[in-house]
C-alpha cells in the first residue's frame, strides 16, 4: 500500500510536469545563480548546476548511476551523454516515468537510460549496483532521512559517490533544540504546498552518513547561489502561457 504522503507526491506531479516541462523544460530544480556572473538564461543555469555539483563532487568518471527522484530524467540524460555511463532513474510518478522514457527514446539514449515508478525508500535494485548515486532535489520529499540514505548507500557500489543536493533547514546553535516559531510556520506553508515531510539541517544527514559508515563527506550550503530561482519561477508562472497552463494542470498545482 502506498503512503498517503507518496499517492500526494506522486499526484502532484503527475498533474504538474507537464507544464512544467513546457514553461522551464527537462529540468526540475533550481539553476545556479553565483555572484556578479553574466546573466544566462534559467535553462543554462540549471545546467550549470548538474556540472557545478560534478566539479565539486570531483565526479569525473561514472559507469553506472542511479538517480534517485528522477522527474522526468533530466540529470541522467545530462550525466549519461558527459561521463559516457548508463543510468537508471526512479519516480514516484507514473506520467514523469513514461515520459522519462520518451525523451530517453527520443535523444538516443535508450540503450543505456531508463526509468521506471519506484519508492527511494525500498529500491529495486541490487546492493553496490551503481558506482554515482545521485539525488538532486528529491531528499526533502523523504519521510526517513536515516532509511533514504541507507538505500542510497546499500545501492552504491564500495568507493563510488553518493551525491544529494536538496533543501534543509538551518544547522541549530549550541543550546537550541528546534528552530524558531516563526521559522517552523513559515517551513510548514512550503511542505504543505509542496508535499513535503518534516525539514532537517546539513548538519542531520551529515551525522547519518557517518552513522552509515560513509567516508570523505563534504558539504556545502548553496542558498545565496540558487536564490534567484524563485524569481524566476514566479515570472513564468505570471505569464499568459503560466497562468493558462496552471488551471489546465488543476489545483494542486495552483495551491503551490
Ligand atoms: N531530480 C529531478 C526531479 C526533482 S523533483 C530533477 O532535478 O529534474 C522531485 C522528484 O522526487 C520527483 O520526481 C518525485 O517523484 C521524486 N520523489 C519524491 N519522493 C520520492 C520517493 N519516495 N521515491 C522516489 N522518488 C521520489
Amino acid at each position: 500500500m502506498q503512503s498517503t504522503l507518496n499517492k500526494g507526491i506522486a499526484n502532484f506531479y503527475d498533474e504538474s510536469s507537464g507544464l512544467w516541462e513546457s514553461m522551464w523544460g527537462e529540468h526540475m530544480h533550481h539553476g545556479y545563480y553565483p555572484k556578479d556572473a553574466p546573466p544566462k538564461s534559467n535553462q543554462e543555469a540549471q545546467i550549470d548546476m548538474i556540472e557545478e555539483v560534478l566539479r565539486w563532487a570531483g565526479a569525473e568518471s561514472a559507469t553506472a548511476m542511479v538517480d534517485v527522484g528522477c522527474g522526468i530524467g533530466g540529470s541522467s540524460r545530462h550525466i549519461a551523454r558527459r561521463l559516457g555511463c548508463a543510468a537508471r532513474g526512479i519516480t514516484l510518478s507514473p506520467v514523469q516515468a513514461a515520459r522519462a522514457n520518451v525523451l530517453a527514446q527520443e535523444q538516443g539514449l535508450a540503450d543505456r537510460v531508463s526509468f521506471q515508478v519506484a519508492d527511494a525508500l525500498q529500491q529495486p535494485f541490487e546492493d553496490k549496483s551503481f558506482d554515482l548515486v545521485w539525488s538532486m532535489e528529491s531528499g526533502e520529499h523523504m519521510p526517513d532521512k536515516t532509511c533514504f540514505v541507507g538505500e542510497l548507500a546499500r545501492v552504491c557500489m564500495p568507493g563510488g559517490r553518493i551525491i544529494i543536493v536538496t533543501w534543509c533547514h538551518r544547522n541549530l546553535e549550541e543550546g537550541e533544540t528546534e528552530l524558531k516559531g516563526n521559522e517552523k510556520f513559515l517551513l510548514d506553508l512550503i511542505c504543505k504546498a509542496y508535499y513535503l515531510p518534516k525539514w532537517c539541517s546539513i548538519n542531520d544527514y551529515k551525522a547519518i552518513f557517518r552513522a552509515e559508515g560513509l567516508q570523505d563527506i563534504k558539504s556545502a550550503d548553496w542558498s545565496q547561489e540558487v536564490a534567484p530561482f524563485w524569481g524566476a519561477v514566479i515570472k513564468s508562472a505570471l505569464s499568459t502561457e503560466g497562468f493558462n497552463g496552471l488551471f489546465k494542470a488543476g489545483w494542486t498545482t495552483i495551491k503551490v
